[in-house]
């Protein structure tokens, strides 16, 4: 088989089964370490100020993404917002039946631009609305590991 050899038919295509192990590892970088540490460590959410634009993001960022600021404010805001969108998910990722239905919800936390895509919990999924106002449930401290599941779901107020 010449360097360039190509092949004409898939028949004659070589084939060899195995694995290649690929691993990978997500960073949530400066603002989203610091935005993760305040949740596990003291049970608040911080968002980051652009004072040109008068926006204040959640889950912060250190740049603008309008004017391209560098950010630097951090101020803490409320662990209460309101339900932006919902769906409900009646399978797991497995596409295997969930023992029951879940409401997955994207919260506009108070005072800020931005929020988080989490779970509803202590509403049954019919109750749920748009503009619901909700707060977060932390899990107990020790229990925390500084990622967004630190928070065990939203509920409404
Ligand atoms: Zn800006």
């Amino acid at each position: 088989m010449a360097l360039f050899y190509r092949v004409q038919h898939m028949r004659d295509a070589l084939a060899w089964e195995g694995e290649i192990p690929i691993t990978s590892r997500y960073t949530v970088g400066i603002a989203g370490e610091q935005f993760f540490r305040e949740i596990m460590e003291k049970s608040r959410f911080l968002g980051i100020l652009c004072p040109e634009c008068d926006i204040t993001y959640v889950p912060p960022r250190l740049y603008c993404e309008r004017c391209f600021a560098h950010l630097e404010e951090w101020v803490e805001v409320p662990h209460t917002g309101r339900v932006h969108t919902f769906t409900i998910v009646h399978v797991d990722l497995d596409g295997s039946p969930l023992p029951e239905p879940r409401v997955l919800a994207f919260v506009r936390l108070d005072g800020t631009d931005g929020g988080l895509v989490h779970y509803l919990g202590e509403v049954e999924p019919g109750e749920v609305c748009i503009g619901m106002c909700v707060e977060a449930v932390f899990k107990e401290k020790a229990e925390r590991k500084g990622g967004v599941l630190d928070i065990a779901y939203f509920r409404p107020v």
